[in-house]
């Protein structure tokens, strides 16, 4: 059936090309359609041709070179610099063989593609070889470094499963059974281990698949993999909304047990999630309490995933089409829109989100081409759920810090190391920068560092105030001098004995990392301030912290010694990634168009009920309150 399809597509792509292009072979390559040409400078220079063909073929289409045009490597290496602006600041060119592509890495990407893509196309036209353009992240990332190589070095094998997966994808059968269900397997009336399985007649696919690191017990640390209508051999796609723990951190245990298809989510999600799922494997082997799965698994993972940009119109299986849209909850957070069978039903998961406009990020989306089911989150959900704006939260942030500083103390705050310390970040160098608070180091401590080093990778998924600072007017704010990375105890010893100064460091909770033992030494010093800003789980250290508990017995030089605590605690609300109860009941007011039904997960038992109640009497829309275990027809 798949190559009945592959032969069809191949006619169509033909018949639609000028007679000159050579066409010398067609192939599907996981979603998309490759076609390998002798002379790609034809096709590239027409741009309309391949966006008119695509659209027709309503699938994805890659120009590749066949192998016999392609310029000798060093030759190419010359080319390459002599196309490309000096300014653009290449920082390494390699070669994939599998694919013909050259990978250029630099550090003013834009300026590789040229305008309208002119200087990319000249390389085609002169090499033969078509440009992968990276970005060279202006702090150097470990992480990005690491998923880049094995991309690299896994091309054929990346190539042998994309084929297979291409065949899966494009069988071309027609949707026969007008149905889809979704089945509750985690995150339903509870916060943690996010995960549901869509089935449809000819695919089953997995949202999320996240772990509840807060679980005291395992059983309640994983989503329920063992239902009976659950396989992992007959899984088409796993999607990912985005990289918190607690939607991607059981995805490594799929690919330990056989699972060999693809990861769907956006390049930002694939770094920042990498950085996770290394760290909680780090942590558990640590507090010997392994996980069960190791780095050879988030290796396999990193090699099964397909990056998609937000809008970017994806087929997933034979009869689900997947399009990634902006959630403004984290760097490369994503509603991940799914188009079902002819495109009668159309299922929207939102993932965490936040609609309101942050420093990192823009807003959630709320117009999509057709949406008859929602499925949304409501950790917020309550009707308690009042926060403070955004921008009263900075102020009370400036004052607390303006007044610890002014009285010679030093501010730590404990934060979570992806999305929260970013945006913090921001609103520090902002004020800084315009004088507002005084000018003292920010120490940043922790994974903070390399989460940071990945956001200045993907500028794209930035707000457009940020991107517009970054790219108009060369003014990266994550790069600024005031940011000091902290590597080691020697250096954590001289930040405790010093001059005034602020530190970002992780566990946010305080239930482990550097923000403990930075604890430990400010504590017992007035002049010093602690200041929140996420959740604290019942529970951690930070809990019994913020409830005002003055003495506190914690493990020291391999002792327990009471710490007094005599520094001033603040929480400030108003800085969380998620959508508070206006914002959800806002957000679902303005979607367009206006589902049929909403689903509601992601939030304790009686927040979940609460906001269902809600937004079925205010606007008359069939809402659902699944348990975990509970399967709910769609379609
Ligand atoms: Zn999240």
């Amino acid at each position: 059936m798949a190559s009945e399809v592959l032969e069809e597509t191949k006619k169509t792509i033909i018949s639609r090309l000028p007679e000159r292009v050579k066409v010398a072979k067609v192939e599907f390559e996981g979603p998309e359609v490759v076609i390998y040409t002798k002379n790609p400078e034809i096709i590239t220079e027409n741009g309309d041709l391949i966006r008119n063909l695509a659209k027709d073929l309503r699938k994805r289409i890659i120009i590749r070179s066949d192998k016999t045009v392609l310029l000798e490597p060093e030759k190419t290496i010359e080319k390459v610099h002599e196309i490309v602006p000096e300014d653009a600041q290449i920082s390494d060119i390699s070669f994939d063989d599998v694919t013909c592509e050259v990978i250029i890495e630099a550090l003013k990407p834009g300026l590789v593609i040229g305008k309208y893509g002119v200087t990319s196309r000249e390389i085609v036209k002169q090499t033969g070889w078509a440009p992968k353009i990276l970005r060279t992240p202006p702090i150097k990332s470990e992480i990005i470094g690491r998923i880049r190589n094995t991309v690299k070095n896994s091309s054929k094998e990346r190539k042998k499963f994309l084929q297979n997966l291409g065949q899966k994808i494009h069988t071309g059968s027609k949707y026969e059974n007008d149905w889809a269900r979704l089945t509750s397997m985690g995150g339903f009336k509870e916060v943690g281990r996010s995960c549901s399985l869509l089935q449809t007649p000819n695919s089953k696919v997995l949202l999320d698949c996240g772990v509840n690191v807060a679980a005291n017990e395992d059983k309640n640390s994983f989503p329920f993999l063992n239902v009976p209508e659950f396989n992992i051999q007959d899984l088409d796609a796993v999607v990912i909304s985005h990289a918190h723990l607690d939607h991607c951190g059981f995805v490594p245990y799929l690919y330990h047990y056989g699972y060999e298809g693809p990861v769907y989510c956006t390049t930002a999600t694939r770094d920042l999630m990498t950085l996770l799922q290394l760290d909680h494997i780090d942590i558990a082997q640590r507090e010997d309490n392994p996980l069960p799965f190791n780095t050879k698994h988030v290796q396999k993972c990193i090699k099964h995933t397909i990056c998609l940009d937000y809008g970017e119109v994806t087929d997933i299986s034979s009869d689900i089409r997947l399009t990634l849209h902006n959630a403004g909850h984290i760097l490369g957070s994503a509603m991940c829109h799914m188009h079902i069978g002819d495109g009668s039903h159309n299922l929207v998961y939102t993932g965490d989100f936040k609609y309101e406009r942050s420093r990192l990020l823009e807003p959630a989306t709320t117009r999509f081409p057709r949406a008859e089911t929602v499925v949304m989150e409501s950790t917020y959900g309550g009707r308690d759920d009042v926060h403070p704006s955004r921008n009263s939260a900075e102020k009370e942030m400036m004052k607390t810090i303006y007044k610890t500083l002014k009285r010679g103390g030093k501010v730590l705050v404990p934060v979570f190391a992806v999305g929260r310390a970013q945006e913090l970040m921001i609103v520090l160098e902002e004020y800084m920068h315009h004088g507002m608070i005084e000018e003292v180091p920010i120490y940043i401590d922790g994974m903070i560092w390399e989460a940071t080093a990945i956001h200045t990778a993907r500028p794209e998924y930035l707000s457009k105030d940020l991107r517009d600072q970054i790219f108009h007017m060369g003014r990266n704010p994550f790069v600024s001098d005031s940011f000091i990375k902290v590597t080691n105890t020697n250096q954590r010893k001289d930040i405790v004995e010093g001059e005034p100064c602020i530190i970002l460091s992780t566990s946010g909770m305080l239930t482990g990392g550097n923000s403990v033992e930075y604890f430990k030494c400010l504590c017992e010093d007035e002049r010093n301030t602690l200041i929140f800003v996420g959740y604290q789980s019942e529970g951690s250290l930070g809990k019994r912290i913020q409830k005002g508990y003055k003495e506190i017995p914690l493990e020291h030089n391999n002792k327990t010694r009471v710490f007094n605590v005599k520094m001033e605690i603040n929480t400030i609300h108003g800085f969380s990634g998620h959508s508070n109860r206006r914002q959800l009941m806002d957000y679902v007011k303005r979607l367009s168009p206006r589902p049929d039904k909403i689903i509601v997960c992601h939030g304790d038992p009686y927040k979940t009920v609460d906001l269902a109640s809600s937004i079925h009497r205010s606007y008359k829309m069939e809402t659902k309150t699944p348990l975990n275990l509970e399967c709910t027809r769609i379609q």
